[in-house]
């Protein structure tokens, strides 16, 4: 409770605890016993709070979008591994615009083109570009993977946080329902979109170029066995996240 009534005054917690005798306005009463009812009915605490931190950066997130989660800073370690002065590189499926945007603080030379199926989630991925000074760095484009209009470009990296969870896991799942499912569901065995991934990246990987895709984490063996089919010759592993699991496969051509 104390992050809501944070958030409907404007002060941090500290503050809160510094000053018990501080009273909420009416209209703050209001905005509070609003945000709990919606906290008590389950809706995620990051869309109450409209924001989220990502690799110690702030992000707008809305319904649209899902949630950034820790796990996939992951995928940004290893990218600024992969990564020279003037890569290229897409994000697939940005949602918030998380991936995209955090690397172009961090890469000032990289050339940086994010797609999404969703034009709302496309919305918030801009807007978040524009609060973190990097609007003009990130190419946004509507897309079911790959941009129609891009037919010739080439990528040193592609990155994608694509919808891995196995249909029925995710049903049964707290999540379901409450964000996008288009940014969750990967089909019966959550693998869909990473297959047709895989499938449609290699037309567009520069010579040398690398893959990183975050995975469900029972999937790891499953990803390795698809990726040496489409990758052969390739370096393949699957990474794993601080928890120990299986979060990343990654592929170096
Ligand atoms: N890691 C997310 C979860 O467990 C799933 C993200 C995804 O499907 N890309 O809820």
């Amino acid at each position: 409770m104390q992050v809501l009534l944070a958030h409907v005054t404007g002060r941090n917690r500290a503050w809160l605890f510094a000053h018990p005798e501080a009273s909420l306005t009416p209209e703050q009463e209001q905005a509070f016993q609003q945000a709990r009812q919606r906290f008590e009915q389950g809706e995620p605490l990051p869309y109450i709070l409209g924001h989220w931190e990502f690799y110690g950066l702030d992000f707008i997130v809305t319904p649209e979008v899902l949630i950034p989660r820790p796990e996939t800073e992951l995928l940004i370690d290893l990218a600024r591994t992969q990564l020279g002065p003037g890569s290229r590189l897409i994000d697939i499926g940005t949602g918030s615009g998380c991936i995209p945007v955090t690397l172009a603080t961090v890469l000032p030379n990289a050339e940086i083109v994010a797609t999404d199926i969703s034009p709302a989630a496309l919305t918030i991925a801009r807007l978040n570009a524009e609060k973190h000074g990097v609007g003009g760095r990130i190419r946004f484009c509507e897309a079911d993977l790959f941009p129609l209009d891009l037919q010739s470009a080439s990528f040193d990296l592609i990155l994608s946080n694509p919808p891995y969870i196995p249909t029925e896991t995710l049903h049964g799942l707290e999540v379901f329902g409450r964000e996008p499912t288009l940014a969750l569901d990967g089909g019966p065995d959550g693998m869909d979109t990473i297959r047709r991934l895989l499938v449609e990246s290699k037309r567009w990987l520069a010579p040398g170029g690398a893959l990183l895709v975050e995975i469900e984490s029972g999937l790891g063996q499953l990803a390795l066995e698809t990726a040496a089919r489409q990758f052969p010759g390739a370096k393949i592993q699957v990474l794993k996240d601080l928890a120990g699991l299986d979060r990343v496969l990654s592929i170096v051509t």
